[in-house]
C-alpha cells in the first residue's frame, strides 16, 4: 500500500509518498510560496536528484496538482499513476476535545475539525484547505486525518486542567491539550521496542526538542501529562518562544511598552526563547558556536533552554514514580550532546546515568541508548518521523 502524507500551511504543503512493505519514502517535498509570487515545488525522487519546478500556484488546489503530476511524472515520478496511492493521511494541528485519535475524514469529521479552528487559528484553516484539495483532485481517495493533540486526550483532568474559572473551560475550551503528539506517540512506540517491553507497559518522559519543543510523561503507553499548553507557546524555553511566564508580565508589557495584546503575543511566540536572551540565533548550532567563542548570552540561553527542560523531566519523573526511559528526539534533542548532557547533569542518584563516549557518538538518524551498562534509567536518542506515523495509522484506518 503506498500512502501519501500532507502537512499543509498557509502558504506551504510538505508531502512524503510511503510505501507501507517497507516503509520506504519513494518521494519528498515542499510546495513554496502557495498564493505569493515566485512560488515553486521541491521535488526528491528517493535515490535521485532534488528538482526544482518554478511555476505559479495560485492555491493548494494548484499545489497538489503538482504534487501529483511530479509524483507521475516520466523522468522524476515514482509511480505510473494516481491511481496507486491508497489514501492520504492529513497532519491536523488541533483536534481539540473531539479528536482522541486519527479518523477517516466525512462531511461529519470536516465540520468537527473546522469547529477547532479558534483553537488553532493559524494552522486548522490551512490543514483544512489542504484536505479539501486533495478531496478535489484525488475524488474517492480515502483521507485521514492525524491530530498533533490527539495524542494527549489520555490526559486525567488535574493536569489539563487551568486554575482559572471553570466556566472558561466549559464555555470558552480552554485547558491545556498539548502538541507534537503524533511525535511523542512514534517515539513511545519505538521506545517500547527498544527496552523490549510491550507499549502498555512502558513509563517514559518523552523529550521532543525542536524549534518548538515539549515533554511528555507516558504512563502505559498513554500521555499523562505534557508541557505545552493551550497553545504550542506553553512549557520549555523555545528557539523563539518564551515558554512559560508569569501570565501577568503580558499585561506588564502592554501598559509598560505602550503595546496592544497581539504585538506583545507576536513578542512573546516570535521574538523570544533563546533568540531573544541571546540575541543571536534560534538554531542551537549558531548558539553552541558563539557559546564556544565565549559569549555570555548564547551560554545563557543555552543553560536556561536546558534548565526548562530538566524541569519538567524532575517533575515527571515524580509523577510518574520513576521511569524506565527518558527520550530525546528532534533536532535538537537527536543532535546536541552537550544539551543532553547537562539535561541530565548531576542526577547520578536518581539512577540516570549519561555515558559521555555514547552520547558523543549518537548521530541523527539512528536510535541509541546512551546511558551506562549500571543505569536504571534507560537513556534513549530516537529519531522521530512523524511522517511515518501519520502514514501508519492512516494504513490502520483505511486497510
Ligand atoms: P522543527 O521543530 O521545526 O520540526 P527540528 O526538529 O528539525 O525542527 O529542529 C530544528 C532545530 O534543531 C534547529 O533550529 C536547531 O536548533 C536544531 N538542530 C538541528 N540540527 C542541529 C545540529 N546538528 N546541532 C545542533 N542543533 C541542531
Amino acid at each position: 500500500m503506498k500512502i501519501l502524507v500532507i502537512n499543509a500551511g498557509s502558504s506551504s504543503l510538505k508531502y512524503q509518498l510511503i510505501d507501507m512493505e517497507t516503509e520506504n519514502v519513494m518521494a519528498k517535498g515542499l510546495c513554496e510560496r502557495i498564493g505569493i509570487e515566485g512560488s515553486k515545488l521541491n521535488h526528491t525522487p528517493d535515490g535521485g536528484e532534488k528538482v526544482v519546478i518554478e511555476k505559479p500556484m495560485k492555491d493548494h488546489a494548484d499545489a497538489i496538482k503538482m504534487v501529483l503530476d511530479a509524483l507521475t511524472d516520466g523522468n522524476h515520478g515514482v509511480i505510473s499513476s494516481m491511481d496507486e496511492i491508497s489514501a492520504v493521511g492529513h497532519r491536523v494541528v488541533h483536534g481539540g476535545e473531539e479528536f482522541t485519535g486519527s479518523v477517516i475524514i466525512n462531511d461529519e469529521v470536516m465540520k468537527a475539525v473546522e469547529a477547532c479552528n479558534p483553537l488553532a487559528p493559524l494552522h486548522n484553516p490551512a490543514n483544512i484547505i489542504g484536505i479539501k484539495a486533495c478531496e478535489a483532485a484525488m475524488p474517492g481517495v480515502p483521507m485521514v486525518g492525524v491530530f498533533d493533540t490527539a495524542f494527549h486526550q489520555t490526559m486525567p483532568a488535574e493536569s489539563f486542567m487551568y486554575g482559572i474559572p471553570y466556566d472558561l473551560y466549559k464555555e470558552n475550551k480552554i485547558r491545556r491539550y498539548g502538541f507534537h503528539g503524533t511525535s511523542h506517540k512514534y517515539v513511545t512506540q519505538e521506545a517500547a521496542k527498544m527496552l523490549g517491553k510491550n507499549v502498555d507497559d512502558v513509563k517514559i518522559i518523552t523529550c521532543h526538542l525542536g524549534n518548538g519543543s515539549s515533554i511528555t510523561a507516558v504512563d502505559g503507553g498513554k500521555s499523562v501529562d505534557t508541557s505545552m499548553g493551550f497553545t504550542p507557546l506553553a512549557g520549555t524555553v523555545m528557539g523563539t518562544r518564551c515558554g512559560d511566564i508569569d501570565p501577568a508580565i503580558v499585561k506588564f508589557i502592554a501598559d509598560n511598552k505602550g503595546m496592544t495584546l497581539d504585538e506583545v503575543d507576536t513578542l512573546l511566540n516570535k521574538k523570544s526563547g533563546v533568540d531573544g536572551i541571546s540575541g543571536i540565533s534560534s538554531d542551537f548550532r549558531d548558539l553552541e558556536a558563539a557559546e564556544a567563542e565565549g559569549n555570555e548570552r548564547a551560554h545563557l540561553a543555552l543553560s536556561m533552554f536546558s534548565h526548562s527542560v530538566r524541569h519538567f523531566v524532575g517533575a515527571y519523573l515524580f509523577e510518574l514514580g520513576g521511569a524506565d526511559a527518558i527520550v530525546f528526539t528532534a533536532g535538537i534533542g537527536e543532535n546536541t550532546v552537550i544539551i543532553r548532557r547537562d539535561i541530565l547533569k548531576g542526577v547520578e542518584a536518581l539512577g540516570i546515568k549519561i555515558d559521555p563516549e555514547k552520547n558523543e557518538k549518537a548521530i541523527r538518524g539512528v536510535q541509541m541508548d546512551i546511558a551506562t551498562d549500571d543505569s536504571k534509567v534507560r537513556v534513549l536518542v530516537i529519531p522521530t518521523n512523524e511522517e511515518l506515523m501519520i502514514a501508519k495509522e492512516t494504513e490502520a484506518l483505511v486497510k
